[in-house]
């Protein structure tokens, strides 16, 4: 069968078309090349989607690949958390396969020297201020700098002395030669190396010049024989400059010389969600967020943690699609992804958040009977689980109401409803205490509806979860909402900063849980519905056998839509 020419995105219609001329030999190479400046995000994830997804569909390569250019802000931290997250993401493995652009420092120097030698590259002497002072403007060029009118041989004993830390920082910098009229801003005289007297994770002190992104990135690509360079649209004006360099360069620029071509698609965006590495790093250095893997951050990390799996995260990138066009995703399709997914995979278990005794009056005291419950009615051969069962059980407090309006289907005094898998139970009142609060429920029970099923055809409206109090498992709850309020907390057109939407209420934490037994032994793999309150997982860095943390992945149901049709 194949695909129809409509049902393929942009980029696979331009790779099926080159892989019909029989360009770059049939091969297909792809890349993600992050820059281990921070941890990364569900942007990322959309891209290393997309670059693995096409490798995976044209039987091509892909490779993970660090821009690590710019010591500066770069920590083998990042590096690290980068490989376990695009590990995870992907499900393979990439022991032994990992790049750096560091180690192609070398090469990169010496076509530098390349370039100097033909007189396309020059040292300049003006510091970044004096730079950007001269850069003109669109009917105005560049003021040139003394260097471009030296010889490729003085030129190049200077940029010998550069590497050889004969200069401070911000002294010099090595520039291409293009064009100091260009429209494309990115085409006048670009600075390629600058001196920075900074060790690297990588190369240690070897290096006190470093390329820049823009001059490093081609290379990088070209070297590695990538086919496709896809990135994001912000890069489109930098594609001549990529192209241009290579065209100095012997290597690439001869007939039949291998060269790769950039592709540009629109990056991410997620409403109620910042996305900018810079933004998420002042986030973690304020404390305003309990680190990178916050539940609460749009990181591959927070959301791993929060318990969203790769599953959830590929379906909703595959979902979202690719195209030219920026735009901004409705979050919900996201929480939508991890709810479908959740749904065929979470085993049922019961558990109460906010609990109140429910007092069996006409159970015999002393009696534990084990009830069977479903573990999973999206998937059978998950089977089934005993649950106990005794006289005094807890249920949520809000499902037990004294003065109750006609359509509650919950406990109220006269009112019969279900206790899931167990028994039909009556509500004859409640105890308070002095402050009029409710501590205790009291109901009777019909022995003959054990199971949860009557034997006359008696019907109940309501059915609600229980934990046996005695066999209860205290276990801390972590219930997680959006972490800004506002839709585009980060929109350019607003004066407000965009920590001041934070949400006062994204982070509420239930200390006393009361969780059915078995989930004592639930596991960081594992994925967990509370029946009728939503999916969770344990909480892979707090919890403990002693202390047990769950983490909310996820509400049942999309609770923001009800409020903002309210609204
Ligand atoms: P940020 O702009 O969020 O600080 P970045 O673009 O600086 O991130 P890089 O490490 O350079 O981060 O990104 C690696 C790759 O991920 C690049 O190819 C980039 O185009 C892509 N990418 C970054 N953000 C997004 C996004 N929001 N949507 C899709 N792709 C993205
Ligand atoms: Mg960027």
């Amino acid at each position: 069968m194949t695909e129809s020419k409509s049902s393929l995105n942009f980029l696979e219609q331009i790779i099926e078309e080159d892989l019909r001329i029989g360009k770059h030999d049939g091969r297909i190479a792809t890349r993600f090349p992050p820059e281990p400046n921070g941890y990364l995000h569900i942007g990322h994830a959309k891209s290393i989607c997309l670059n693995y997804g096409l490798a995976q569909k044209y039987n091509g390569t892909f490779t993970l690949r660090f821009d690590d250019t710019n010591p500066s802000k770069e920590e083998i931290e990042y590096v690290e958390s980068i490989i376990e997250d695009v590990q995870w993401l992907t499900g393979d493995d990439f022991t032994g396969r990992v790049q750096f652009a560091a180690d192609y420092f070398e090469q990169m120097y010496l076509w530098a020297e390349e370039l100097i030698l033909k007189g396309k590259a020059y040292v300049c002497d003006q510091t970044l201020e004096e730079m950007r002072a001269h850069r003109g403007t669109p009917d105005k060029p560049m003021i040139p700098s003394a260097g471009r009118d030296f010889s490729p041989e003085q030129n190049l004993e200077l940029f010998r002395q550069m590497r050889a830390g004969k200069f401070d920082e911000g002294e010099r910098t090595l520039r291409a030669k293009i064009d100091l009229a260009s429209p494309n801003f990115n085409m006048r005289d670009p600075v390629m190396y600058r001196i920075l007297k900074m060790p690297h994770h990588r190369t240690g002190d070897k290096w006190c010049i470093y390329p820049m992104y823009d001059w490093a990135h081609g290379l990088e690509d070209a070297i590695e024989k990538i086919t496709h360079s896809i990135c994001t649209l912000e890069f489109e004006h930098h594609r001549p400059l990529y192209d241009w360099f290579l065209d100095q360069i012997d290597e690439f620029s001869e007939s039949g010389a291998y060269r790769p071509r950039q592709y540009e698609f629109a990056r991410l965006n997620l409403t109620y969600t910042v996305m900018s590495k810079r933004k998420l790093l002042e986030l973690v250095k304020n404390a305003l967020v309990s680190g990178w893997n916050d539940p609460r951050m749009p990181t591959i990390c927070g959301y791993r943690r929060r318990g969203y799996t790769p599953e959830a995260i590929r379906a909703f990138c595959k979902e979202i699609g690719v195209a030219r066009m920026n735009s901004t995703i409705d979050v919900v399709k996201l929480e939508n992804a991890i709810r479908d997914d959740l749904n065929k995979r979470a085993l049922r278990r019961m558990g109460v958040l906010r609990p109140v005794k429910l007092v069996i009056d006409n159970y015999p005291d002393g009696q534990t009977e084990q009830l069977e419950a479903v573990n999973n009615p999206e998937n059978e051969s998950d089977g089934t689980r005993l649950v106990p069962f005794s006289k005094v059980l807890y249920i949520e407090q809000d499902d037990f109401m004294e003065d109750a309006p006609k359509k509650y289907f919950r406990l109220t005094p006269g009112r019969e409803v279900r206790l899931r898998y167990a028994y039909y139970v009556t509500c004859t009142g409640c105890v308070k205490d002095a402050a009029g609060n409710v501590t205790e429920v009291h109901c009777t029970y019909d022995p003959a509806t054990r199971g949860g099923q009557s034997t006359d055809g008696r019907r109940v409206q309501g059915t609600i979860h229980w934990v046996s109090a005695e066999h209860a498992v205290t276990a801390e709850v972590r219930l997680y909402d959006r972490l800004f309020t506002k839709e585009n907390p980060d929109d350019p057109q607003d004066p407000t900063d965009y920590k001041d939407y934070l949400n006062p209420d994204s982070l509420e934490v239930i200390a006393d849980a009361k969780l059915e037994p078995s989930l004592a032994d639930a596991t960081i793999a594992e994925r967990y519905q509370f029946e009728r309150i939503g999916y969770f997982c344990v909480d892979s860095v707090d919890s403990s056998s002693e202390k047990l943390v769950f983490n909310r992945t996820a509400s049942l149901r999309d609770s923001w839509a009800k409020i903002e049709k309210k609204g």
